[in-house]
């Protein structure tokens, strides 16, 4: 019997996620031999402080504080250190080195990715990043090779937990936006600062990534609209429910037709309204998806847990036994195609329906004046629904109007807005939000 090639694997960051993989590569070593074709070999673990405390008992002798000594003596490396240096360094000293690299630091990809992705492809290695979109959710890997026969047009994903989780429990309890801020930091879903999850700029690195590779072209942050969940009120929230909708914090890639009626792709993060029937209107808490439109295999949606040490662990460990596969038999490390070409559009090309929220004066033809102008500016009304409000003690009357749109752009629901607001019956416009999968 011939004997079984050792690969040597080097972990950079030994936190939430690191200490788990090195586990896993520890304890299963024998099982992932067996699907590999090769053994494993955790070779040393990069962290910053050798004597820290670990979740995880691991050999003290695999620790140092030396990353690119470790780095030039790997087959594969695995970064879950985060952060944009020293790990942007590593990562390209490894893919240079001819390593393969698997990594889930969005971040990084979001803000270099096409350098590193670059130097994978001249040094013919792989560089595998499934952890770094929608945690555990194999989500990735169906894009770029199981669909990759396919057209995808459209791709709607709860990719942040912590926002998922506040919106849930603003939805569930009528509670304000600070107090589930507050709620989810007490529990662990949400950190001390929570800037970059709640100003929606964790879910824009994914929906870069998302949207490069469902539509074969490269698009980073800077091609992302993003509005986070800051303005999002509990009034917001508690008309959407009486409508029948539920709030998302939604990333959204879709192929449209640009001003000059050419194709490009609307990549987009916001808080947006979904039917309560919606597939992703069901996932609640700290849970992710992703929901698929392609031409061919029709809507699918892909669920899980977006993050925590374990599950992402299992994400990292797919593409590293893919990696290692890879080594094992030789061939191209290069997986992912760029031949897109589609350029991405402004967010003012983008089309969806809008919910509007509007205070009215109670009078005669209110209604007809608000349809008039709507119809005048291109946008057509799908519901309008109007309550009463009367003043305790007074005879003033006001009205709530909540108006659900057909689709249109956001050049002229903005331009209708700003139309509406000059109406001397309207008091306020009290919410504006977009719509999805109506
Ligand atoms: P973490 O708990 O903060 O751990 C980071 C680790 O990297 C620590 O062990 C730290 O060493 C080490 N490290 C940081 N800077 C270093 C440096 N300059 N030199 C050497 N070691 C360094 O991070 P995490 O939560 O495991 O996340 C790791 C990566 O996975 C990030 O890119 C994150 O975005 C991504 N990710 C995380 C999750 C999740 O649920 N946590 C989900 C999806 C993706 P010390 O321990 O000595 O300080």
């Amino acid at each position: 019997m011939t004997e079984m090639r050792t690969l040597k694997v080097a972990l950079l960051g030994c936190g939430n996620v690191g200490a788990q993989v090195a586990r896993i590569l520890i304890e299963d070593a024998d099982a992932l031999a067996a699907r590999t074709g090769a053994r494993l070999q955790l070779s040393g673990i990069a962290v910053r402080n050798v004597n820290a405390p670990r979740d995880v008992d691991l050999p003290q002798e695999l620790f140092t504080a030396d990353a690119d000594t470790l780095v030039k003596d790997a087959d594969l490396v695995i970064e879950l250190m985060g952060g944009i240096e020293p790990a942007r360094t590593l990562i390209l000293s490894a893919l240079r080195n001819g390593a393969c690299v698997v990594t889930g630091n969005k971040a990084l990809l979001a803000q270099d990715g096409p350098t590193l992705y670059e130097e994978a492809d001249k040094a013919g290695v792989q560089l595998s990043y499934e952890a770094a979109v929608a945690g555990a959710i194999p989500i990735l890997r169906p894009i770029r090779d199981s669909l990759s026969g396919d057209r995808i047009t459209r791709v709607l994903g709860i990719v942040n937990g912590t926002t998922n989780f506040i919106l849930d429990q603003m939805d569930s309890t009528g509670a304000q936006f600070a107090d589930a801020l507050a709620e989810a930091q007490r529990l662990g879903y949400a950190e001390a600062d929570p800037t970059a999850d709640v100003e929606g700029h964790d879910a824009a690195a994914k929906a870069a990534i998302l949207a490069s590779l469902s539509f074969h072209t490269r698009f980073s942050l800077d091609d992302v609209y993003c509005e986070g969940i800051t303005s999002v009120s509990a009034s917001d929230i508690a008309a959407a429910k009486d409508a029948g909708f539920v709030i998302k914090l939604l990333a959204i890639a879709e192929k449209l037709a640009g001003a000059d009626g050419n194709e490009g792709v609307s990549v987009r993060v916001h808080p947006t309204l979904l039917p309560r029937e919606h597939p992703l209107a069901a996932v609640r808490g700290a849970f992710n998806a992703v929901f698929i439109e392609a031409e061919n295999a029709g809507e699918l949606m892909f669920y899980g847990q977006g993050a925590g040490g374990t599950p992402t662990a299992s994400a990292v460990l797919g593409d590293l036994v893919s990696a290692a596969r890879r080594l094992v038999l030789g061939g191209p490390g290069r997986t992912e195609t760029t031949t897109g070409h589609v350029p991405a559009l402004p967010i003012d090309a983008a089309t969806t329906s809008y919910y509007i929220g509007l205070d009215v004066a109670d009078q005669p033809g209110v209604l007809a004046r608000i349809a008039q102008l709507f119809a005048e500016h291109g946008v057509s009304i799908e519901i309008m629904r109007q309550t009463i409000h009367r003043d305790a003690g007074s005879n003033v009357e006001s009205a709530e109007l909540r108006i659900v749109t057909h689709r249109a752009s956001e050049a002229a629901l903005a331009a209708t807005v700003e139309a509406v607001k000059g109406l001397d019956v309207i008091n306020s416009v009290t919410s504006v939000l977009r719509v999805e999968g109506v």
